[in-house]
């Protein structure tokens, strides 16, 4: 209740206030402030996905601008020698306005990916997106094999079936390479498993499918359970160090992944930058209000 509360306010409070605590999760607004972020986090042995702030956009020349300024990302970032890749939400590239300009504008940016020797990760977004964003997945993977990937949410009720689906869609050997997370948006119950026992169950029993298919995966959580199962799964199954990473956000839970660093498995930070931190931030809360807590913590426990 407090939390919705304070989701809804956020909109209201002066921006300077809600800085205070988004700067932990966001790099900045610029391009130098996205790059400065991803050195130091290089220099601790992680890895990144890069991310520029925006989503829901209204017309058609936004989406244009977004592809030009992944674009322009793309070569900074591969140019400065940055060790990571690239995360982008097909929403900032129109998908709800128009797909095939969405698609468009996608693969040219995974095209420029390509032509740099990086990679791609089309994030998921919410459940309406869904259907539209597999499809696009599949379309670019047989065309870029070994420079796009794909988000799955475990709370869905659909994941495992779609994951099925999808381990027949193999090209040349490139493993299929897939981000497995929990998913953030508030979903219905009819095609979302709720509680935390059963989106942890369906997490596990995914991964486990995804390391049986050969599939390489992100295993992108800041849940410890999860992150003790899944090192475990690792051991018992024997899988190599190549075939898998673990991912977390920006600024969320520091010890926990360098602890994950420190036993030797690769490590992928996802920072996200950009002008548009603040309607990222207070949209993110109104998706989620669980998310306020966090914020809560850090306006109080703040250092
Ligand atoms: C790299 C990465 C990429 C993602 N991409 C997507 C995507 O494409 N689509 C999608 O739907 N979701 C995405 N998510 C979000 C994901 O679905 C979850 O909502 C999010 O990771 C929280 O779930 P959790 O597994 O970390 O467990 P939780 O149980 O939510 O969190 C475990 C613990 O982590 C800490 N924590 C978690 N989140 C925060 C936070 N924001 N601030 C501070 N502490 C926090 C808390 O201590 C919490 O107790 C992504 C997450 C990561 C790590």
């Amino acid at each position: 209740m407090l939390n919705k509360l304070i989701a809804n306010a956020l909109p209201y409070m002066p921006k300077k206030l809600i800085w205070i605590f988004s700067k932990r999760y966001i790099a900045g607004e610029t391009i130098e402030d996205g790059l400065k972020a991803c050195r130091e986090l290089n220099q601790q042995g992680v890895e990144v996905t890069v991310d520029l702030l925006g989503e829901f956009i209204t017309t058609i020349e936004q989406a244009e601008e977004n592809r030009i300024k992944y674009i322009e990302i793309i070569e900074r970032f591969t140019k400065a020698g940055i060790v990571g890749n690239f995360s982008l939400k097909p929403t900032m590239f129109g998908l709800l306005i128009d797909k095939d300009i969405c698609f468009a504008n996608i693969e040219d940016v995974i095209r420029k990916a390509a032509e740099k020797k990086s990679f791609v990760r089309i994030d998921m977004e919410d459940s309406q997106c869904v259907d539209n964003e597999m499809e696009m997945y599949r379309k670019l993977q047989q065309k870029y094999p070994a420079h796009v990937g794909l988000v799955v949410q475990a709370y869905l009720r659909r994941t495992k079936n779609d994951l099925m689906d999808l381990s027949n869609i193999h090209v040349n050997g490139t493993p299929l390479n897939f981000r497995l997370c929990k998913g953030i948006y508030i979903e219905p119950k009819q095609i979302a498993f709720k509680t935390y026992e059963e989106v942890c169950e369906h997490y596990l029993d995914d991964l486990n499918f995804m390391f049986d298919q050969r599939m390489y995966v992100g295993i992108a959580t800041h849940d410890k359970f999860l992150v003790d199962q899944a090192t475990r799964m690792i051991e018992e199954k024997n899988i190599d160090r190549t075939k898998y990473e673990f991912q977390m956000l920006y600024g969320v839970t520091p010890e926990l992944r360098s602890g994950i660093v420190k036993q030797g498995h690769k490590m992928r930070v996802y920072v996200p930058f950009g002008k548009d931190w603040f309607g990222y931030s207070t949209r993110r809360l109104k998706e989620n209000p669980q998310v306020a807590s966090h914020i809560i913590k850090a306006l109080f426990f703040r250092g």
